[in-house]
């Protein structure tokens, strides 16, 4: 039986997993494994919201174990390090526990088709002080480690203990990511207000939003970018575009030729690059940000055997530039390629994988404002609640792709019940 063995339960990944283990594992046609370095998953899009506390992350992730039991795959705890080509294996590294200890020792896996899906993390561009001084929303640990340090500090502030007339936050890229965790913030401060903690209100915040382009969410309609510049000028935040960072120390962004901003809070969320280990892994094909470079079958240019999907890879559009980095990139990768890896086992012909872009929506906290795809490559802009709405689409396709539509529509009326019941703001 051939051994089919998935790097990364992510966005891609564990939907991958999913199909393939239903397509191929039940009937028997097919070993499936995947790997991943935790044992839960939870949606990389909802890290702001789990970083301001907005989202409470127990309810919303995904046990690897009960989602491989219930859908015919073998799920294994581990990380990726190398992989022998020649001879269809890769090392896995040591799992270490919370006190260090190593609890599965380092390991190789044989494989007949591999697929790596193992995501991106932020990328500091080399900027000198970044990686020491600011935080990143890279996973789950990173956005609850954030939760806990910010709710701290804005109890310090309504104790009294901190004695400052403002708090100082700067977040360097005004891309989906930091304008998102702009508007939560607002949000999270308001709603401790409400809970009756002295001081905790909006006008506490001091937020610099902080652009090397001329403005933010370069990826949207000038127009659109206006509007949510605007609403977030409106909520408090300043934007500063054609910033571009050059340094950053313990409490200070040096942007090129301008007075410093200091920042109490600095967080980093200035683009993606592929884990520094996939630049000389094996040989394979990786382009400046150490994306695998991919054919349109989805498979990597130097070894058909091994596929890439999601953040990782760099996969040419047929109409010129690349698949972005995103969730919804990542969902229709992971259909092609499990489309593809049936037709190997059962000799077909492979699929092209190209891009749809089914539009882009911002979460404005309460709202949101985006553009979605009309007829052909025309876009309409969408804002309020038929944006937000869209936008929670999004993760219930994820959903759906992961445990199909009944548990799907299940699980969101328990997370609305769930919600009425618990404060707005997780607190642990
Ligand atoms: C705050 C935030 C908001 C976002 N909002 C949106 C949005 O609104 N819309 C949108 O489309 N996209 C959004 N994105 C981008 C989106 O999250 C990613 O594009 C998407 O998650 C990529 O999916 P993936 O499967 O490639 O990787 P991931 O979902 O990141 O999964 C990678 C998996 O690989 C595992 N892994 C990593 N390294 C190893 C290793 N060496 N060995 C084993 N396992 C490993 C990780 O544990 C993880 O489970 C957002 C991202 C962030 C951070």
């Amino acid at each position: 039986m051939k051994k089919i063995i998935i790097v990364g339960g992510g966005a891609g990944g564990l939907e991958l997993a999913t199909l393939l283990g239903k397509k191929l594992g039940k009937l028997g046609k097919a070993e499936i494994t995947l790997i991943d370095k935790n044992t839960n998953h939870l949606w990389k899009p909802l890290l702001h919201e789990i970083a301001t506390g907005t989202l409470n992350d127990e309810l919303d992730h995904v046990s690897y174990f009960s989602q491989a039991q219930n859908n015919s795959f073998i799920f294994k705890q581990g990380q990726l390090i190398n992989i022998d080509r020649d001879n269809k294996v890769i090392e896995l590294n040591d799992v270490i526990d919370h006190e260090n200890q190593v609890i599965f020792p380092k390991t190789s896996l044989s494989y007949d088709l591999l697929v790596i899906a193992i995501g991106s993390t932020s990328n500091d561009f080399g900027t000198p002080g970044v990686k020491e001084y600011c935080t990143f929303l890279d996973d789950q640990e990173s956005a609850k480690r954030f939760r806990k340090s910010i709710l701290s500090t804005f109890f310090r502030f309504s104790s009294g203990i901190e004695k400052n007339e403002k708090l100082n936050i700067a977040i360097v890229g005004a891309g989906a990511t930091g304008v998102e965790l702009t508007t939560e913030l607002f949000r999270m401060i308001k709603t401790l207000g409400q809970y009756g903690f002295e001081k905790l209100e909006p006008s506490l915040l001091n937020i610099t939003l902080i652009e090397a382009t001329d403005r933010i969410l370069p990826a949207l309609p000038e127009n659109v970018s206006k509007n949510i510049q605007t609403k977030l000028e409106e909520l408090g935040a300043i934007v500063l575009t054609k910033t571009k960072i050059v340094k950053a120390d313990n409490n200070h962004f040096y942007p090129e030729d301008e007075a410093p901003i200091p920042a109490d809070i600095m967080m980093w969320t200035a683009g993606v690059k592929a884990a520094d280990f996939l630049k000389d892994l094996a040989g394979l094909e990786t382009n400046r940000v150490n994306q695998l470079i991919v054919k349109p079958t989805l498979q990597t240019t130097r070894d058909d055997s091994i596929f890439a999907i999601g953040d990782c890879t760099c996969c040419a559009k047929a109409e010129g530039g690349f698949t972005p980095a995103t969730a919804q990139a990542a969902h229709q990768m992971a259909s092609i390629c499990a489309v593809n890896i049936v037709s190997i086992i059962n000799n077909e012909t492979l699929k092209h994988f190209q891009y749809n872009n089914k539009g882009t929506i911002i979460s404005l906290a309460n709202t949101a404002q985006g553009v979605i795809k009309t007829i052909g490559k025309n876009q309409m802009g969408v804002k309020g609640w038929i944006a937000s709405c869209i936008y929670r689409m999004l993760y219930r396709l994820h959903q759906i792709a992961l445990f199909g539509p009944f548990k799907t529509f299940r699980l969101a009326r328990a997370n609305k019940v769930y919600r009425s019941v618990r404060t707005t703001i997780n607190m642990n």
